[in-house]
C-alpha cells in the first residue's frame, strides 16, 4: 500500500460493531451529526465514532464506548450519505480524502 505524499495521517481505530462484529470505520463525530436525524442530534458527542459498513446489519454508526448507536431507521436518509461514505480511509487513491 502507498501512502499519501500529505501529512495529515488519519488516526485510525479499529472497534468491532456491537451487533455484526464486523470491524468498522473510524468517523468524526460531526459526519454522524450531519446524517443523523434532527432529534437525534443531541446524542451525538464529542467522542470517535465508527461506520459498520455491513449493509446487512442494522447498526450504522456506534460510538467508541458502544454505548451509543444509531440504526439504519436513525438515518436522516435525505442528508447526503455519499458524503460519509467518502470519508472511508481505506486507501489513499491519487488525492486522498484529507488532504484537498
Ligand atoms: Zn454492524
Amino acid at each position: 500500500m502507498t501512502s499519501c505524499q500529505c501529512n495529515n495521517k488519519l488516526y485510525v481505530v479499529k472497534k468491532t460493531c456491537p451487533l455484526c462484529k464486523e470491524e468498522g470505520k473510524n468517523l468524526h463525530h460531526l459526519v454522524v451529526k450531519e446524517v443523523v436525524k434532527k432529534d437525534l442530534k443531541y446524542l451525538v458527542q464529542n467522542d470517535k465514532y465508527f461506520i459498520c459498513r455491513n449493509d446487512k446489519c442494522e447498526a450504522v454508526f456506534y460510538n467508541e464506548e458502544k454505548d451509543t448507536m444509531f440504526l439504519n431507521i436513525d438515518i436522516n436518509m435525505a442528508a447526503d450519505f455519499n458524503e460519509v461514505c467518502k470519508t472511508d480511509g481505506g486507501g489513499c487513491h491519487k488525492g486522498c480524502n484529507s488532504c484537498h
